[in-house]
């Protein structure tokens, strides 16, 4: 039986307020955390100068995404949580169907992330996957115009395939009970094939068609093959830059290519009579979209733009009032920092943005 969201709003709680010590870590955090801002912050500081050093601090940013002391501290602290409040919508499920009820009142769509990946064991998978299901039914409940992103790795890709499998499946089929759509988020590229080949599974299922769906990274070389399969089977897209750190082995390692790909895949997909996301914040990524659309005559209401809970909600709004469709992606939990991380990386004046906020309270 599952829990009530109630249950689990309080559950969450007990689990941030269980620090017997919390005053003491308060003051140290307070210290240690200013000391780091103010160190990256100096960092940005000279990188805004030195424009070359960019691409530098966005390896470092991903590299920090991934240390897990770096992490233990952040996601345990009160500060942390109150920092990365621009980009999550809180930690409770409660909070985040909050956020979308509002969020579904400016016209715009969502799609609810429960944060949290590469679990340790089958119990915590079995964990992730029960706030899943608990999400699926309060939007049914609430009739929320929402549907949930999940990445396999939280449903125990690394512990046992098979595993993850069975808990996509599971969610798959309560989606579809609940009349709405299972987004599997695309990893790091040591997952992709393993990503598309479960998608592409789950979506054989007669019952599952059209609410699975899979992401492409533009980044990445083998994209416009693995489009090409994908489209060729029926499964919805969404189309996003990547925002992992990979090799140039396997993706673009200049932006401008990038970008000339996304454009190149995106023109691949919208013509294909599937409803697809065209996940991006970038404007010459949207202009070249509504261009194409334009042109080709393809309807607002036959693709949606997709943006992240917290970033450029002035863009969002113009969309809407424009006639076209947005699914804006919002994520919840205690597991935040990886998340994070990768934000600051796309953009690390984010950081001064946010330091600024801090050092005022
Ligand atoms: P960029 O060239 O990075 O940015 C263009 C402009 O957008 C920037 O100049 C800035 O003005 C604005 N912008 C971009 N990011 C930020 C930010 N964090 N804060 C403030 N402004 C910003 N990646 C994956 O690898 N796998 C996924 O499953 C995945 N799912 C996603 C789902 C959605 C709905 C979205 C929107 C993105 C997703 N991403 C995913 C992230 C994506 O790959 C990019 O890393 C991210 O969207 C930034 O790329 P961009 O297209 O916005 O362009």
């Amino acid at each position: 039986m599952q829990q009530s969201s109630v249950e689990f709003t309080e559950y969450q709680s007990n689990e941030l307020g269980n620090e017997p010590e919390n005053d003491l870590w308060n003051l140290r955090d307070l210290n240690a955390t200013r000391i780091c801002i103010s160190l990256v912050c100096s960092i940005i500081i000279v990188s805004e100068h030195c424009p070359v050093h960019m691409p530098i601090l966005r390896s470092l940013l991903i590299a920090l995404s991934r240390n897990s002391s770096l992490r233990r501290f952040a996601e345990s602290s009160t500060l942390g949580g109150r920092m990365s409040s621009r980009f999550v919508a809180g930690t409770s499920v409660e909070e985040v169907l909050k956020a979308a009820a509002s969020v579904n009142r400016q016209g715009i769509s969502t799609s609810l992330d429960s944060l949290g990946e590469n679990v340790h064991s089958p119990q915590e998978a079995q964990q992730a996957a029960g706030v899943y299901h608990r999400l699926l039914d309060a939007i049914q409940q609430r009739q929320l115009d929402a549907n949930v992103s999940v990445k396999l790795t939280q449903m125990g890709m690394d512990l046992d395939p098979e595993l993850a499998y069975a808990m996509a499946a599971s969610l798959v089929e309560h989606a579809v009970a609940a009349n709405t759509f299972v987004r599997i988020d695309m990893e790091g590229s040591d997952y992709t094939q393993a990503t598309i080949d479960m998608v592409s599974k789950l979506n054989a299922l007669n019952a599952n068609r059209g609410h699975v769906g899979v992401v492409i990274q533009a980044y990445l070389y083998r994209s416009k093959a693995d489009i090409d399969r994908l489209l060729a089977e029926g499964i919805r897209i969404r189309l996003c830059k990547g925002a992992y750190q990979e090799p140039a082995s396997l993706a673009f390692p200049e932006k401008a290519d990038v970008d000339r790909n996304f454009v190149r895949l995106m023109q691949t997909l919208l013509p294909s009579g599937i409803y697809h996301g065209i996940a991006t914040h970038d404007e010459k990524m949207i202009e070249a979209t509504r261009r194409f659309v334009k042109e080709r005559g393809i309807a607002p209401d036959q693709f949606e733009f997709q943006m992240l809970y917290g970033v450029r909600r002035d863009l969002q709004k113009t969309l809407v009032a424009d006639g076209y469709r947005v699914r804006v992606y919002i994520p919840f939990g205690t597991e935040w920092y990886p998340y994070f991380m990768r934000r600051l990386a796309e953009r690390p004046a984010n950081l001064i943005f946010i330091a600024r906020n801090f050092f005022r309270q």
